[in-house]
């Protein structure tokens, strides 16, 4: 393939070939061999692809096949009813396939139950989530699918079921296909999927779904230390041991080193899920009483003061933080942490300036799975309501870009080195063109759209 006329991070608008899964040639004109594709970059910024650093496949893809069936989607009994009823039109191929709905609440049409389901969508099994989390309303088709209906009350509606339900479901994950279709159109040619219960079975999934193309990007999949043996597959490799603190049950301090130095002796460096300043203390803590590797990385480091700030620089630890968090949430965090920590919210200059290894990643999908909304709201800082968070906390729309970029098993350092990778003969062909030059896109990178996407030199996505 010939990619013609793109602007390469130099300024300078060359002619690209890839042949195999890398890049062959780099010139200022180079000629179309017989039977070779072109791709008409028009000027427009071809960059390495991004990488995600941290979001939940499985979550995502099952976020994507459900209906939200409550605010600001749905408001009222009517809209809802509509809901449904379309989505069991669209897919009537497939009887017995499960019709989803997360979000529901009961401003939309009160303690609807399985009565109410059954009138609306008698000929398939559903299932409505309340946002709570808590409580599944399910009608009866999906009742009589999961079995024998004795344990479940007459109402269809269960309380704090999860683990009676995933029992009887099966554990049957998501098709991941439609979730990877989205994230190659936004360029997206590698993710990290930080899923803690990550084990075998999960990797096994991830890498059959890569080798046959239902998973169009490169994964890392984080995980237990079942994920210790494996060995790497194709575009699948073993992440990190991920590790999931919570303040409210912390484990000691001798287990938590003892968790770190196995995954390091088994060749894996470990991320440890912070959002408090407590928590990131107890973790580098630890770390530093284990022995730092290279790859050990903080997640979230959602309160960063100054002390803790230091903290991390002196044991040289990575921070994978969601820029995209400052407008989902800003308002919330704004009205719920103390003022005194405002500052230190989802913080990203003063990693930068303290030495600190910065990446991104959405969280997608608790977070929205584009990283050009991420980036923008990096270099802006705004809240969803207009509010300013920690603008002294802004990065260049260069910086940006680069901290969805770099080597994922050792996060964060292209954003050091200002660079988002250049673009040579002999670079791997994981490439996105975006719709526009970069010195247009740098104004505004919510705006960016990608017309083409490639991974190991397949397009996997081209705008239609
Ligand atoms: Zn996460």
């Amino acid at each position: 393939m010939l990619i013609r006329g793109a602007e390469l991070r130099s300024g300078r608008t060359l002619d690209v070939r890839i042949a195999g899964d890398s890049v062959a040639a780099v010139a200022d004109r180079l000629t179309v061999e017989p039977g070779e594709t072109v791709l008409e970059a028009n000027g427009a910024a071809l960059l390495p692809g991004l990488h995600d650093h941290h979001l939940h496949l499985f979550a995502l893809a099952g976020a994507l096949e459900s209906l939200h069936c409550g605010p600001p989607a749905v408001l009222n009994e009517i809209q809802l009813a509509q809901r449904l009823r379309e989505r069991a039109a669209t897919d009537a191929s497939t009887r017995d396939e499960w019709i989803r709905g997360i979000g529901y609440h009961e401003s939309v049409a009160g303690d609807i139950d399985r009565a109410w389901l059954d009138r609306v969508v008698p000929g398939r099994p559903a299932r409505i989530q309340h946002r709570s989390g808590r409580l599944w309303i399910i009608n009866s088709r999906g009742l009589a699918l999961l079995g024998p209906g004795d344990e479940a009350p007459a109402t269809g509606r269960l309380y704090d079921a999860d683990p009676w339900l995933r029992a009887r479901l099966g554990s049957r994950p998501p098709a991941l296909q439609r979730a990877s279709e989205l994230l190659a159109s936004y360029g997206v040619t590698g993710v990290t999927d930080a899923g803690a219960r990550n084990s075998t079975g999960e990797y096994r999934y991830f890498a059959d779904a890569t080798a046959c193309g239902a998973l169009l990007q490169r994964v890392v999949v984080m995980g237990d230390a079942s994920l210790d043996g494996v060995i790497d597959s194709g575009l699948a490799r073993r992440g990190q041991t991920k590790i999931y603190l919570r303040e409210s049950a912390l484990p000691t301090t001798g287990e938590l080193c003892a968790t770190i130095e196995r995954s390091h002796a088994a060749g894996r460096a470990v991320a440890v899920h912070c959002v408090t300043e407590t928590e990131i203390v107890f973790a580098v803590a630890a770390i530093g009483m284990a022995g730092r590797v290279a790859g050990d990385r903080i997640e979230h480091a959602s309160i960063a003061p100054p002390a803790v700030l230091a903290l991390l620089a002196e044991h040289d630890l990575a921070v994978v933080t969601q820029p995209n968090f400052v407008r989902e949430r800003g308002d919330a965090y704004l009205a719920e942490v103390p003022a005194r920590d405002h500052p230190w919210l989802y913080r990203a200059r003063g990693f930068l300036d303290a030495g600190i290894a910065l990446a991104g990643g959405t969280d997608a999908p608790l977070g929205d799975p584009n990283p050009w909304l991420a980036m923008h709201c990096a270099v802006e800082r705004h809240t969803a309501g207009g509010r300013a968070l920690g603008e002294a906390e802004a990065l260049s729309p260069e910086e940006a870009l680069a901290l969805f970029g770099g080597d994922p098993l050792a996060p964060g350092r292209a954003v050091a080195s200002m660079g988002h990778g250049s673009i040579h003969s002999g670079s791997p062909a994981d490439l996105c063109l975006l719709d526009r030059p970069w010195s247009a896109a740098r104004r505004n990178l919510a705006a960016v759209e990608v017309v083409a996407t490639l991974r190991g030199g397949h397009l996997i996505w081209q705008r239609a």
